[in-house]
């Protein structure tokens, strides 16, 4: 039973926000920084944040040449341009609000290999592309950059071509959310971890949000829980993703130095200091990899080391140092949900694999909703 000084003055909220990940922390941020009387509570089920965003790689990504040709596709040029405007926003609003110190930007530009195997008849469609974006970055922003293949120490024979997207850059993830958890409490948000919500209940004047047994209340509610949101919300369209993320030991006389993507985005990897960070593969086991549970997929992690050895450091010894995965939410017209869904409960979830950048975007946008 509360007592009534825990009834008193740690249950009632102006708002509150499910979801300790970029989006949620984000929203605390976007609400506290408008109105600093606001009272403002984060509920996370995790010890950690324990979804996408301290799981993730750490690229800014803004959208690789393939992906955005095959997002045109299914999405409409509209839709792309508006997407690729906003992870452009996000990533600003991000670098802004924390500093590029404190959450380890670099701006070192985002390279899509074409493999020796690969059709490469999209790389037709990169002057169209950039005439796309021209209207909003006001310069061409992909580029052929097949000079650089052996800088890095790829083989020519395995790599054909490479595409530079110059405005993409990559954080460090641990750096970046530490920041922001830094930042919230810095304002004045209070955060609560090994909170999980299990039912929310929303009367004529107030929200109540049930955690680990204690109702807490509120004016407002923002549910921030991307891939794990239908155990809130059964009936919402999205699907869940599992990634897998290697680490290498420092290897000396490493030559990459950015971010590099290839199988339209499916595989990743960066250097990260002298290490290599290297995830993806969902698409070889789509269906093994449609969970919410954490966990390693070795038929995966054997197909990274491969490329490891044959494409991206081919004839260096390295070393494994850590594997990991994270859980990412997906939907067939890859939007993400920024949605009113009752008078006082707001959703900003589905961020499609992508919401590093985009993620203090959705954030704003469900604010200026609310
Ligand atoms: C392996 C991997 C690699 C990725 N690489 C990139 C990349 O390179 N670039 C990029 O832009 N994006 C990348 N992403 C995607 C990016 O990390 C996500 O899009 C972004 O972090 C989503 O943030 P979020 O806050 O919306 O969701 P999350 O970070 O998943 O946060 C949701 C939070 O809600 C909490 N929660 C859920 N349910 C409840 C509940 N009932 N009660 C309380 N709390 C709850 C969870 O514990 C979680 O902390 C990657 C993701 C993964 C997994």
């Amino acid at each position: 039973m509360l007592s009534f000084w825990e009834k008193n003055s740690l249950i009632n909220y102006d708002s509150i926000i499910i979801g300790a990940g970029i989006t949620g922390l984000s929203v605390a941020c976007e609400l506290k920084e408008r109105n600093p009387q606001m009272n403002i509570l984060v509920l996370e089920r995790g010890i950690l944040p324990s979804g996408a965003s301290t799981k993730n790689a750490g690229f800014a990504c803004i959208g690789s040449l393939s992906e955005n040709l095959h997002d045109i596709s299914v999405m409409g040029e509209e839709a792309l341009v508006n997407l690729v405007k906003n992870r452009h926003q996000g990533l600003q609003l991000l670098r802004n609000r924390l500093g590029d110190e404190a959450i380890g930007y670099i701006g070192s530009g985002g390279y899509e290999l074409i493999l020796k195997d690969q059709d490469d008849t999209f790389l037709n469609k990169m002057e169209y592309m950039n005439n796309l974006l021209f209207p909003y970055f006001l310069k061409n922003i992909f580029s052929l950059c097949n000079y650089k293949i052996n800088s890095f120490g790829f083989s020519t024979k395995s790599v054909k071509a490479m595409i530079l997207n110059s405005e993409e850059g990559q954080i460090d993830t641990g750096k970046m959310i530490h920041s922001l958890w830094n930042y919230c409490q810095k304002i004045g948000v209070k955060i609560i971890t090994g909170a999980l919500v299990s039912s929310i209940h929303e009367t004529e004047n107030k929200i109540e949000v049930l955690a680990n047994e204690i109702e807490f209340k509120s004016s407002q509610l923002f549910i921030c829980t991307n891939a794990f949101t239908k155990t809130l919300l059964p009936n919402i369209e999205l699907t869940p993703g599992r990634g897998q993320v290697i680490a290498t030991k420092p290897i000396q006389n490493l030559k990459l130095n950015g971010s590099y993507f290839f199988d339209d985005g499916f595989f990743y990897f960066k250097n990260f200091e002298n290490r290599i960070i290297f995830g993806g593969g969902r698409n070889l086991q789509f269906e093994e990899e449609r969970t919410t549970e954490f966990g390693s997929n070795q038929f995966i992690l054997d197909k990274l080391n491969y490329y490891l050895k044959t494409l991206i450091i081919p004839n260096q010894e390295y070393e494994i140092d850590h594997s990991w995965s994270g859980i990412m939410a997906f939907s067939e017209n890859k939007l993400p949900l920024v949605k009113k869904i009752s008078e006082r409960q707001f959703l900003g979830v589905r961020l499609n694999g992508m919401g590093v950048a985009l993620g203090s975007k959705i954030a704003k946008d469900l604010v200026d909703l609310a």
